[in-house]
């Protein structure tokens, strides 16, 4: 079996397509030798043998052993140098890679290879010895680090004590005599650590690294970046061994790493930084701000430093007709690792690059315009939920700002929330409900879980490609890095600016756009959605066949969701005006009524304003389809509780207080969920759905005059559960129709049909069509029945579900495609075997979730229907489920 995969000197026993078995690393370094671009040679090992490693209490399986050597052997053929071979040794990088990109989860080994007497060779050779020592020291803390389990920060500890005692302040101001020195103390920390010598074999060093890689892909960091981005445990990770070339050997070596287009925006722009005389880890790690890759951005940013255009005109003119290979081949954006080593270019690595929404969109429209895509594929290449971004408000540019500091725009949007130091706090806090901005000197792998919860993200070091900014955009968060005017004392518990002190729990807004820090909330604004955004969106419209409609009631978000291109209302919640203004009296004083009679006189009273409410969704939507549905919460959900809202209530209606609270008890259920609600109530109280229906009626006799659209209501009744409830409440609904018709003696066109939330009703669909017209899946309640979980007290025990893997994604976000799917698939397939081309949509939260809309695409659903925030990601989704 082959289980190692060579690489380098133009050509590779791998490719890009190979990805699964390389990992995204391994696959792309062999792509690019394929290509003839210079990347060190190296070999990778597979994922196949992590999983097996895994599956056989970390053995190796048979024949690795060999296979790595001896392609180890091949590379310093390649290099002109042998692994370990005192007077010219061959020095290797060891790295993760596993197929989905987990920046910085998993661990790397370089300069291995290195001993006390290959050191010696090294030095010869470069004809530099304080590099080599260099080198070597900074193996010895790695290594020891990752594969050995001694903390970096004892190192850390040595070096500046040796410092102190020399006064030196930087790491150059070391000589090579210096760094022996060090190294000698490095060693002896390991010895009275670990009680073994540091190893000096350097085949025992290489699968030391190798098996502390494999390693990592169970360490708690990995597990937790797996879980957040559902990467199965299954994949394992690869191995790639790989030639070292040195970024650190002197002021024409550098590393750096680089977007061929701008992350944040999505310009045209190479975008990136660079380190002097510096390596790999250093950039990343965001301890010495990086400079920029050219003379433009340097100007740009204000920089005294050269940019790598100037310092290094050569590598850096090939590295930019290299990233402009690259985009043509990928046809992607790609995010790039390379090194110089005295003078000469290396590619080290390249990749899809992470975005924000706002740069794939740009990218994906530009590159169509370019004709590097197509239409098809640049809808594919937005994460459609991640428009969410874009359809949130960002700072107000007229509203005052008071601006503190100034840091790196990191990644685009803003923010308003509580300071806190602790990824552990900002996870806390989230989980009480407040807003808050977690603000570290640097972040690394171990602040995931804060990040996540805040709302938006401060940092003091780092620049652009610091861990805290590519985190930050993945997650499409607001970043605000490299503040380095801030000071930040975690004991405490403060950041202080030019003599003013913010502590823990004080109100800050970062705008990630700008990179300001900004003391208290600013206001917002709405977003803007034009240009490419729109674009894509014309795209999009083109290639979907579902209809996009939106769940609204008030005039408001109808309007916004118009704005974001919903086509109609798949769900008014009547209820919910209810509630708005004076109406609740009349309300309330209808629910007390002791009989019909008294009942009529309240209905009459809200008539008039739920035919007002009707008839502004109609204008507003002018002729689209709207989908009203009659009344469906419990009554007491109207009626107050506690005995003062009683008293206060009844004097307010001018109601008897006592009659008030004998009403409650009547109405007071052990299940409200499951009791008087839905379609009971037209059952039990029909003049209300009569009085519904007549305003739904008036109302669009007079939108459709006022607009000249005529429009045609879909009158939706919830909750059935047999065909007879529908049979008892439709003729009520039609001799409304038929009364307002001949009163106003004009003809209007509606439809009646229901909602499908109840497992019974999906079952019994075949039947229930013979009366309703048609049907919306309500996922919410239908999830809630089919799974017997109450949709309100889920959120206590449904974690537990998903962390265990029982769930895998909670069901009511994401459609549960086995049960709750299998009961919408039947229902529509009966319902249209009775009443073909039956027109179906949903409207539970499903309907704003792309995987969930994909499903109502695969059955042919007619529309989904959502809140109007979601109403952009659905139009992309039901694209992408189109293409
Ligand atoms: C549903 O149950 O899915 C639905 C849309 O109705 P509601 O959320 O109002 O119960
Ligand atoms: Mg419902």
């Amino acid at each position: 079996h082959k289980w190692v995969y060579a690489f380098g000197d133009g050509t590779a026993e791998g490719h890009a397509g190979l990805r699964d078995l390389l990992g995204g690393k391994g696959a792309n370094l062999a792509e690019m030798s394929n290509l003839g671009l210079p990347v060190p040679p190296g070999f990778t090992i597979t994922t196949e043998v992590c999983t097996a490693f895994y599956d056989n209490n970390r053995q190796y399986p048979e024949g690795l052993e060999a296979q790595a050597e001896a392609a180890l052997t091949h590379v310093g053929e390649i290099v002109g140098a042998r692994f370990g071979d005192p007077a010219n040794p061959l020095l290797v990088s060891v790295r993760s890679g596993g197929r989905a990109s987990m920046p910085g989860m998993m661990d790397t080994v370089l300069n291995l290879g290195l001993n006390d007497e290959t050191v010696k060779g090294l030095a010869e050779k470069a004809g530099d010895e304080r590099f080599a020592y260099d080198s070597y020291r900074r193996f010895i803390q790695m290594y020891s680090d990752v594969v050995m389990g001694l903390d970096h920060h004892s190192f850390e500890e040595i070096l500046d004590i040796f410092k102190e005692e020399n006064e030196y302040y930087l790491d150059t101001d070391l000589s090579a005599e210096d760094w022996k020195e060090v190294i000698t103390r490095y060693k002896r920390l390991v010895e009275e650590e670990l009680e073994e010598p540091f190893p000096q074999g350097v085949t025992a060093q290489l699968w030391g690294a190798i098996g502390a890689v494999f390693g990592s892909w169970q360490n708690v960091r990995a597990k937790t970046y797996r879980r957040l981005h559902n990467i199965p445990d299954s994949w394992g990770t690869a191995v790639n061994v790989q030639a070292m070339v040195f970024g650190n050997m002197g002021t024409q070596s550098a590393t750096g790493v680089a977007f061929t287009r701008n992350p944040s925006t999505g310009e045209k722009l190479i975008y990136g930084e660079f380190l002097i005389n510096a390596q790999g880890e250093d950039v990343v790690a965001g301890i010495r701000t990086p400079q920029s890759l050219t003379k433009a951005a340097r100007e740009a940013g204000k920089e005294t430093k050269p940019s790598m255009e100037e310092a290094m005109p050569e590598a850096y003119t090939e590295l930019r007709a290299i990233f402009e290979r690259l985009e043509a081949h990928y046809r992607d954006m790609q995010d790039i690792e390379f090194t110089v080593q005295a003078g000469k270019l290396w590619m080290l690595q390249t990749r899809n690059g992470k975005r924000t929404a706002k740069a794939a969109i740009k990218i994906a429209v530009d590159m169509v315009k370019e004709g590097l895509i197509s239409k098809e594929e640049a809808i594919g290449r937005v994460d459609a939920s991640s428009l969410d971004q874009l359809l949130h408000p960002t700072l107000d540019p007229d509203a005052p700002r008071n601006i503190v500091a100034t840091g790196l725009p990191a990644s685009p949007g803003a923010a308003s929330g509580k300071i806190v130091f602790s990824s552990d706090e900002a996870a806390d806090m989230k989980s009480h409900g407040e807003d808050v901005i977690l603000v570290r000197i640097e972040t690394s792998p171990e602040d995931i879980h804060g990040m996540h919860s805040a709302a938006g993200i401060l940092t003091t070091r780092g620049g652009m490609t610091s861990h805290a900014a590519v985190v930050a955009r993945g997650m499409g968060k607001p970043c605000v890095s490299g503040a380095g005017s801030l000071r930040i004392d975690y004991a405490r518990q403060t950041m202080s600016v030019m003599g003013d002190t913010f502590h823990k729990g004080d109100l800050i807004t970062i705008d990630g756009s700008a990179g300001q820090i900004i003391k208290g909330a600013v206001p917002t604004r709405q977003p803007e959605l034009s240009g490419d955004f729109a674009q894509l969106m014309e795209w999009a419209d083109k290639i979907r066949k579902l209809k996009v409609r939106t769940n609204a009631e008030t005039p408001h978000d109808a309007k916004t969701a118009r704005k974001f291109g919903a086509e109609g209302i798949g769900l008014c919640r009547t209820e919910h005006m209810f509630f708005e203004d004076e109406r609740i009296l009349a309300v309330r004083e209808m629910i007390v009524a002791d009989d019909s009679a008294g009942r009529k006189k309240a209905l009459d009273k809200i008539l008039p304003m739920q035919r007002d409410d009707f008839r502004q969704l109609f204008e507003i939507m002018k002729g689209l389809p709207v989908t009203i549905r009659l009344l469906d919460p419990p009554l007491h959900e109207f009626l107050p509780h506690t005995e003062e809202e009683v008293e206060e209530v009844a004097a307010q209606a001018g109601l008897d207080p006592e009659k008030l609270k004998r009403r409650l008890g009547q109405l007071s259920e052990f299940n409200p969920m499951l009791g008087h609600r839905g379609c009971r109530l037209g059952v039990s109280h029909p003049e209300i759905y009569e009085m519904q229906a007549r305003a739904i009626f008036e109302a669009a006799l007079l939108a459709g005059e006022q607009t000249g659209a005529p429009v045609v209501p879909e009158v939706m009744v919830p909750l059935v559960a047999t065909k007879n409830e529908l049979d008892f409440l439709k003729p009520r609904i039609d001799a409304v129709a038929e009364a307002v018709m001949k009163e106003k003696g004009a003809r209007f066109d509606y439809s009646v049909g229901t909602m499908i939330e109840l497992p019974r009703a999906a079952l019994q669909a075949g039947k229930i069509a013979e009366t309703a017209e048609f049907f919306s899946f309500g996922t919410n309640d239908l999830t809630q029945t089919a799974f017997g979980i109450s949709r309100d007290d889920a959120a206590s025990f449904l974690n537990e579900y998903l962390t265990n893997g029982i769930l895998e994604q909670d069901p009511f976000v994401s459609l549960d495609r086995e049960g709750v799917g299998e009961l919408i698939a039947i229902a529509a397939e009966r319902g249209r075997a009775t009443r073909p081309g039956m027109k179906m949509g949903i409207c539970g939260e499903h309907g704003g979730d792309p995987a969930s809309i994909r499903f109502c695409a695969d059955h042919g659903l007619d529309y989904v229907s959502c809140s109007p925030y979601r109403v952009p990601i659905a139009r992309l989704a039901a694209a992408q489920a189109a293409v």
